[in-house]
């Protein structure tokens, strides 16, 4: 698909305004954001950003909306959510296309990225009629106890430029089913493919009756939407994907109030390579995790850690299957690489290859920034692998970019060791046809992330399953497994159907 067809699909147009809460598109602000195609600099459009004004409109739709929402039986709102899987499976294509336009990923990927978001809504459809809590034992004669989950209120989801609608999509499946609203700032990297959802969605909760406001998009920078968004009581739950630091901001921010945060910042992912592992696996899941997206996953691999004896084996295969990359177009078929999302992640990554360099590292494969065509922008890198020390302090740290740090190890204890080194504790993963090996890295002094896994690699998650990290990584859950509670207000009920008053403990208040 071309841009002109992917525009006409998904109701896109060259100037559009950044707000909506099921109307007309709308902003008020001078603020206005060229977008560009990180492939080849053309300009995709612009996008007139929402004001504090736009945001007030948005926030007062989303407020109202949630009282009628919330009355809706949880399995009638199940019923919406599967109709907007059906309208994301009718515009899949064009989509999954408009991903990889507008933020470079491969269309293999692009595609499958919207393919996470009708998975989750498949997902959120059952789990409609399964938003359930224990009934429990009471301790007093005659008594009952039980727990209830009832709507939350608005959620606000900030979401990074990397997943521009699967992060969308994994909470609001679960937040609508739940019977909250949501605003949605997207990354102002990727507003276009925001405004694409919010226009499906728009289709489907017309069609349904459903009032404006349950889903809202203001596109805008997160130092003045953004924070107006993290600071507003209004909004009892924040679910925020993207930095650290970020990250670190919106947590103090949204405690200080104590409202809620679901929290997914960076990763430093590794993936241990026994001597004992099948070796044809464990380099393709070290070449998909590492070179896959451009190294622009949270989950991707950014760091190998090889025992000592298949080390040179396999790091000669892997530059081997290096040298084969074709990068380009992510909308060409052949290409296994697209572009890095804009100049400053370039720099990034040969500020990091600098700093490895002098920390100690050494260049196995890549290292610079490739030549383009001449209407390119210099987007285009070539993956990289460096030989360094864990403890380097660049290796701490997360470089959103293809390359991967290699190291060596001895014991399998010496591997784990090296594995939790590190300040983030997102995705994980072991290669070895060894029981023991495995389980070890799976128990409880094996692994510290969120996701540990045992010969697969450490990019690329199911919906099914709980998807978050450990410390620096946020300790957020989304997606599958009882992520759903994170969106819902738990309470307690206690029955009396014996008609006399106990009181708990034993106490005695009589006169
Ligand atoms: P980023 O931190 O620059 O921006 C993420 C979002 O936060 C954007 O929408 C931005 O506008 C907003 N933001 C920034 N400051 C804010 C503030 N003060 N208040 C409110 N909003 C604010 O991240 P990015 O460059 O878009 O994405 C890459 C990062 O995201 C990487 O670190 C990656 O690991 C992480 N990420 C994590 C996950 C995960 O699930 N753990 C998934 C995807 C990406």
């Amino acid at each position: 698909m071309n841009k002109a067809q992917i525009f006409r699909e998904l109701g896109l147009k060259a100037k559009m305004d950044g707000a909506n809460c099921g109307g007309e598109w709308f902003a008020s602000s001078n603020d206005i954001i060229e977008v560009h195609s990180p492939t080849t600099g053309e300009l995709l459009g612009k996008i007139t950003q929402a004001s504090a004004a736009d945001y007030a409109k948005v926030m007062k739709a989303s407020q109202k909306a949630f009282v009628e929402f919330r009355a809706m039986p949880a399995p009638l709102r199940g019923e919406i959510v599967r109709q907007v899987g059906e309208a994301l499976r009718a515009k899949k294509d064009a989509l999954g296309s408009l991903v990889s336009l507008e933020m470079g990923k491969i269309l293999t990927e692009g595609l499958g990225e919207v393919q996470e978001m009708i998975d989750i809504c498949d997902f959120a459809v059952g789990q409609s009629r399964f938003l359930s809590g224990p009934t429990l034992q009471s301790e007093r004669p005659g008594h009952r106890m039980m727990e209830q989950w009832h709507p939350l209120g608005t959620v606000g989801i900030i979401s990074a430029f990397n997943f521009p609608v699967a992060v969308w999509a994994w909470n609001t499946a679960l937040a609508w089913i739940a019977g909250d609203t949501c605003v949605w700032k997207p990354s102002s990297k990727t507003p276009y493919c925001a405004i694409a959802c919010q226009n499906i969605v728009n289709e489907v909760f017309k069609a349904n009756g459903l009032s404006e406001g349950v889903s809202a998009v203001v596109v805008g920078r997160g130092s003045t939407i953004g924070e107006r968004l993290i600071n507003d009581k209004r909004i009892p739950l924040v679910s925020a994907t993207g930095s650290t630091r970020m990250g670190k901001r919106i947590g103090e921010v949204v405690g200080a109030r104590l409202g809620r945060t679901i929290l997914e910042l960076g990763g430093n992912n590794a993936l241990i390579i026994s001597e004992k592992a099948d070796m044809k696996g464990a380099l393709a899941s070290s070449f998909f995790g590492a070179v896959g997206t451009a190294g622009q996953r949270c989950t991707s691999t950014r760091r190998l850690i090889i025992q000592e004896k298949v080390y040179n084996t396999f790091i000669k295969k892997l530059v081997g299957l290096y040298e084969k990359v074709n990068i380009g177009d992510p909308l060409d078929p052949k290409t296994l690489m697209g572009p890095l999302i804009d100049e400053g992640a370039v720099e990034d990554y040969e500020n990091a290859i600098k700093a490895a360099q002098e920390q100690g590292g050494k260049v196995l494969y890549g290292g610079k920034v490739k030549r383009a065509g001449k209407n390119r922008r210099r987007t285009f890198v070539l993956p990289t692998i460096i030989e360094i020390a864990n403890k380097a302090q660049i290796v701490q740290d997360e470089t959103f970019a293809p390359i991967v740090y290699v190291m060596k190890y001895k014991k399998l204890d010496q591997a784990i060791k090296l594995h939790n080194d590190v300040p983030q504790g997102l995705s994980s993963a072991i290669y070895t046809d060894s029981m023991s090996e495995g389980e070890t890295f799976l128990s409880y002094k094996g692994s510290d992330c969120g996701i540990a896994n045992v010969n697969i690699g450490t990019s690329g998650a199911e919906i099914g399953g709980a998807f978050g990290g450990e410390k620096e990584t946020g300790g957020g859950r989304e997606s599958g497994s009882d992520a759903w509670k994170a969106y819902m207000r738990r309470q307690t009920n206690t029955l009396n159907w014996g008609g006399e008053v106990h009181l708990a403990q034993g106490v005695k208040f009589d006169v």
